[in-house]
């Protein structure tokens, strides 16, 4: 089975811009369940693994794993943000990767590039 949701994309633009945004999470569809999950964006700066809900071995997997490990950017050319979500329905864990710039002052520029099953 297709485990990843959305795959990195060194084209894609980003979700959205904090300041001018008013979006609040990244919606998609649990795999198993379709259920509507949630990704809230304000969650990727700023916070810890900790608040993500991951672990750093988690983190250097999801870089291995991306390939992003060496070149120390996500492939927006952000800083590369990981985390975890659980489907409330099914109890099934997403990773998530995130790009997250700055190019204006306290101005982001989020940008999701991958969901899949964590496992
Ligand atoms: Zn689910």
């Amino acid at each position: 089975m297709e485990k990843e949701i959305l795959k990195p994309s060194f084209h894609r633009s980003y979700d959205i811009r904090t300041g001018w945004d008013t979006s609040e999470c990244y919606i998609f569809d649990c795999l198993i369940c379709n259920d509507k999950m949630k990704l809230p964006y304000k969650d990727q700066i700023f916070t810890s693994n900790e608040d993500r809900n991951i672990t750093q071995e988690e983190c250097d997997y999801l870089k291995e794993f991306y390939n992003i490990r060496y070149v120390g950017k996500s492939h927006d050319g952000g800083s590369p943000s990981f985390g975890k979500v659980c489907c409330k329905q099914c109890k099934t864990n997403y990773f998530t990767y995130t790009g997250v710039s700055e190019p204006l002052n306290s101005c982001f520029h989020i940008c999701v590039q991958g969901i899949m099953i964590a496992e």
